[in-house]
């Protein structure tokens, strides 16, 4: 036996598999060409940023797109920043916008044959691979105290050399085995690090299937690969987890663009093929005319739960970050505006390569559009999932009356162009609860604010004249007829024109008499189509409105 086998042996003295075990326990998948087997790897510290729902995203859809795998593993082992229950907060988020994993990490259990998916379940498979590294020397046993590496950092600043533990630095990687050995039988604790070969001052060429072809600096660094809770770090972690879980590409933020030498070199020591790698876009935010990194402390929206409380439509957040991925998408989109967006391909060749900027505004546009284009019955259901949770308001005017409900938001719902009144589920209540009697009488007690241009009168002969010659049967046109030749009588012209040639004649147009009615009935100087608030009133509320209105 070696003396660095020793050294494996008394390490792990109780790790017993070899990386061909490991080799044939996870085969190589047997997939269809071309198809991707990706994984996203949040780590449970918090809740679902959105730029993570972007990244969690992509995969999927290119998973989906090739009859790949997406599975979901749980990088668990930072121990200190780990939040409970975080972990299945994050997946739920992820299902709530239908980014649902084919496999791996599911909460309560785990689905696949390559697992476990949570990193702190897989300490055999790490320790499996360091033991046969430190047997052939490619890792080792360190014994620097923190007070060693403040000190080198010193030296290293002193003399103007890049930070780290490489090279002559390196000192435990100097130690012979049995040296090793003799300090841990005597009781040093230790860390293990990774011997690299490399030198920073060599370029090695990598190409990203989105950044391109990248020419690097090598990695010299000897980084930590097990830290002294036992536990393995990000970048050795990733390297046993993709390999061994058979990941093609590994789509992640392009923070992790810079580490990417250090995971070269683990691979090609291991004799691993080196996954594909596809580093996306960071998300970016245009503030006082500066763009920065949407940020968890200064930014709601990088919270997805910005978006599900406030009821946004959660296609549309998946539409704006197709938009955000794929450059052509949204030309595609303007001609396929009621297709299944999933019928778009994504492309590697067509992604934004400078970070992508957050737009709330566009987000709010392509919500409102998709809200619009719900039918009356698929808007109902999807306000009521919201309101179940969210809005308990909304949640009692839906179930006072479904039916009520529905021809309320119906209205110019269905139709070619959609009345877009809503971005989200959240404005609905205060958009329409005018339309119930006791909010419309808590709104009235609040006192109306008509035009202060017409007097109480003036005010007074519009409702009764327009309850007058009010037929709810006739059609929208005859109406609007009806209601312009009723208030011509009392001096409102039937359009601009006419009173802009005859201001003698006329005190106002015929829009500054429709919204003596709406603010009368509605309480508001906006609301939908007058016509239509009308017919779902009836002529009793409305005369009940407008008498009240008078008293
Ligand atoms: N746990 C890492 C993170 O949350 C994963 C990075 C990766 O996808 O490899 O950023």
């Amino acid at each position: 036996m070696t003396d660095y086998e020793k050294l494996a042996n008394l390490i792990f003295p109780d790790i017993n598999l070899t990386i061909d075990d490991l080799e044939k326990r996870y085969p190589k998948r047997d997939l269809k060409e071309g198809a991707i087997v990706d994984r996203f790897a949040p780590s449970p510290t918090g809740f679902l940023h959105s730029g993570s729902l972007f990244t969690a995203l992509v995969g999927y859809k290119f998973a989906l797109q090739t009859g790949g795998v997406f599975m979901l593993r749980l990088e668990d082992t930072d121990t200190k920043r780990e939040i409970e229950g975080s972990g299945e907060k994050l997946l739920t988020e992820m299902k709530e916008f239908g980014v649902v994993p084919m496999e791996g990490y599911f909460g309560t259990y785990e689905e696949g044959s390559y697992g476990p998916y949570c990193q702190s379940d897989r300490a055999l498979i790490y320790n499996t691979v360091i033991k046969d590294m430190i047997r052939r020397g490619l890792a080792y046993p360190c014994f620097c105290s923190h007070e060693d590496l403040d000190a080198l950092r010193k030296t290293q600043e002193e003399k103007k050399e890049n930070p780290g533990y490489y090279g002559e630095y390196a000192k435990c990687s100097h130690l012979i085995p049995s040296e090793a050995i003799k300090k841990i039988e005597n009781g040093e604790s230790y860390i293990i690090r990774f011997r690299s070969t490399g030198n920073h001052l060599n370029k090695i060429h990598v190409h990203d299937l989105i950044k391109g072809d990248l020419d690097l600096s090598e990695n010299d660094q000897h980084i930590v690969i097990l830290k002294s809770d036992g536990l393995p770090t990000y970048h050795f972690a990733h390297l046993c987890d993709d390999h061994f879980m058979r990941t093609t590409i590994v789509m992640r933020g392009e923070e992790w663009l810079s580490s990417l030498p250090i995971h070269y070199e683990l691979f090609n020591t291991l004799g691993f093929e080196l996954p594909k790698y596809a580093h996306l876009p960071v998300i970016m935010k245009q503030d006082n005319g500066k763009r920065r990194k949407l940020s968890k402390r200064l930014d709601q929206e990088a919270a997805v739960s910005y978006f599900l409380e406030r009821g946004y439509s959660r296609d549309a957040i998946v539409e704006y970050l197709f938009t955000l991925a794929n450059s052509n998408f949204e030309e595609w989109r303007l001609s396929h505006m009621n297709d299944n967006i999933y019928d778009f391909d994504f492309s590697f060749e067509k992604f934004n390569v400078d970070g992508a900027l957050f737009d709330l505004d566009k987000i709010n546009d392509i919500s409102k559009e998709r809200l619009s284009r719900l039918s009356k019955e698929e808007f109902t259901v999807k306000a009521l999932e919201y309101a179940n949770k969210y809005d308990h308001n909304l949640k009692d005017l839906i179930e006072r009356d479904r039916d009520y409900f529905m021809s309320i938001i119906n209205i110019e719902r269905e139709k070619e162009n959609p009345r877009k009144d809503y971005v989200k589920f959240e404005d609905v209540f205060d958009f329409i609860k005018f339309f119930y009697k006791d909010y419309y009488d808590e709104i009235l007690s609040n006192g109306l604010e008509f035009n202060e241009k017409f007097n109480k009168g003036k005010i007074k002969e519009v409702l009764l004249t327009h309850l007058c010659s009010l037929d709810l049967t006739q059609d929208e046109q005859t109406w609007f007829q009806t209601m312009k030749d009723t208030m011509e009588s009392l001096g409102f012209a039937p359009n601009k024109k006419e009173l802009r040639d005859n201001p003698n004649k006329y005190i106002g147009t015929i829009g500054d008499a429709s919204e003596i009615i709406r603010v009368a009935l509605t309480g508001r100087k906006s609301s939908p189509n007058l016509y239509y608030v009308e017919k779902i009133l009836t002529n009793s509320e409305i005369r009940r409105r407008f008498e009240n209105v008078i008293k």
